[in-house]
């Protein structure tokens, strides 16, 4: 087992460990926020035939080469949208066209309506005359047959579905959402529809780690409150290892007396990869994998009871693993530079993540503050917080001024 080491170390043990979890088949309209594990490939084009851009006539070009405008052509017949035209434009006659519908032959450009005037016997009067092709959308034009549109390992969102429809997917093929286990520890804890009793609070991590789960793409089981009881934790333990890919334990991860999280996996057979991080909050984290009845590794994070310091450790460690675990491509959320507003405190050997509000200024530059008491314990300053703000190691006392990195920690 590694001890104190760095974020950076901690991140890639986890990552290592985390394997995607298998695909599924499942309708494309449930797929918003999954994976795809398969490309979308195009089996015809789009627009599957030439049509029109605009509601207007179809004409051909050639009746207006070297004629004097406005001219006057009559309207032979009509083609709305989700027709087919019932023939060609024949030289000096125009066909009414809507928009979507499928240009006749023998057309080349379609006029918009508003550059003309019919009259009751039909024939319409151009004021001006359409460029060549003007107004004429080709078959293909936007998606050719055969080509990749959405290539694997793309989150699927609102038009990735809409292109799936366009394409005829049905069904689309996405990554497994892994199964979360959030496990509270301690003998102080209840549910939230307790009353506490003396001593006793409500657990928070349980429901948090769960949120935050379903929110990284994961499927949470109902958390558990589980006393500070050696056969308890075993049992609970054990049944979660069955049911879930990842275990999220919170609490008994310290030097307490109670705190024999550590003890338990060890003897359920688990070495862990790591314990203690150099890091603030949450750093006695801890993580290991252990095997399922069915041989299958079982992610397990031995997260600190604070809830500051689980809800900060979940994004750090499980969030990404929860994202390789489902397949994304880009598993860490991207950082962005921002300048202090205030001075924070920061001690050189550690990696902190306070909890910030990040706002642009009026230049529109991106300025960032503390969200106020930064105590593991303090979780009103994660409530509060739109952003983490990280002051790696090396980095002490930063002066108002001073830039930083913020990860957001909405959307
Ligand atoms: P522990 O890591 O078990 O030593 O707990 C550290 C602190 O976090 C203690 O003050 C616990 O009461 C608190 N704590 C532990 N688990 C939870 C939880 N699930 N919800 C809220 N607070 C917790
Ligand atoms: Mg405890």
């Amino acid at each position: 087992m590694k001890k104190n080491i760095s974020v950076e170390e901690a991140r890639e043990i986890v990552l290592a460990e985390a394997a995607p979890t298998g695909t599924e088949k499942i309708p494309f309209d449930e797929a918003a926020g999954r994976t795809l594990a398969a490309p979308i490939t195009s089996r015809e084009d789009i627009p599957p035939f030439r049509n029109s851009a605009r509601d207007g006539f179809a004409v051909r070009r050639a009746d207006f080469e070297g004629e004097e405008l406005p001219i006057t052509l009559p309207r032979a017949f009509e083609v709305p949208a989700g027709h087919a035209p019932e023939r060609a434009v024949e030289p000096g006659t125009v066909a009414q066209i809507m928009t979507g519908a499928p240009v006749p032959d023998g057309a080349d450009a379609v006029a918009p309506i508003e550059w003309t005037k019919m009259d009751e016997n039909g024939k319409v009067r151009f004021e001006r005359a359409p460029e060549p092709h003007a107004n004429v959308r080709e078959a293909g034009e936007d998606v050719r047959e055969g080509q990749t549109m959405v290539e694997a390992g793309t989150l699927v969102t609102p038009p990735v579905v809409g292109m799936a429809a366009s394409l005829g997917y049905p069904e689309l093929e996405v990554a497994c959402r892994p199964r979360v286990a959030p496990l509270s520890t301690g003998d102080e804890l209840v549910p939230v529809h307790a009353q506490p009793g003396p001593g006793q609070i409500r657990d928070a991590n349980g429901p948090a780690l769960a949120a935050q789960a379903r929110h990284a793409g994961a499927r949470a089981l109902a958390p558990l409150a589980i006393a500070d009881e050696r056969a308890a934790v075993r049992r609970h333990f054990r049944d979660a290892l069955d049911e879930a890919d990842v275990l999220l334990i919170s609490g008994g991860m310290s030097m307490g007396e109670y705190d024999f999280v550590r003890d338990v996996v060890e003897e359920m057979g688990m070495e862990w990869c790591f314990w203690k991080v150099r890091q603030r909050p949450g750093r006695p984290l801890g993580f290991g994998t252990l095997e399922d009845e069915s041989g299958s590794d079982t992610l397990v994070f031995g997260l600190p009871g604070n809830p500051v310091s689980s809800a900060v450790c979940f994004e750090q460690y499980a969030r990404p693993a929860l994202a390789k675990m489902r397949g994304r491509r880009r598993v860490q959320r991207p950082l962005h530079a921002a300048t202090l507003t205030e001075a924070m405190r920061s001690r050189a050997d550690l990696h902190y993540f306070a909890r910030g509000i990040a706002e642009l200024d009026e230049e529109g530059r991106l300025t960032v503050r503390s969200t106020g008491a930064q105590g593991s314990h303090v979780y009103s300053s994660m409530t509060a917080a739109n952003c983490l703000i990280h002051l790696p190691e090396g980095l002490e006392d930063p002066a108002a001024g001073r830039r930083v990195q913020v990860e957001w920690l909405e959307g």
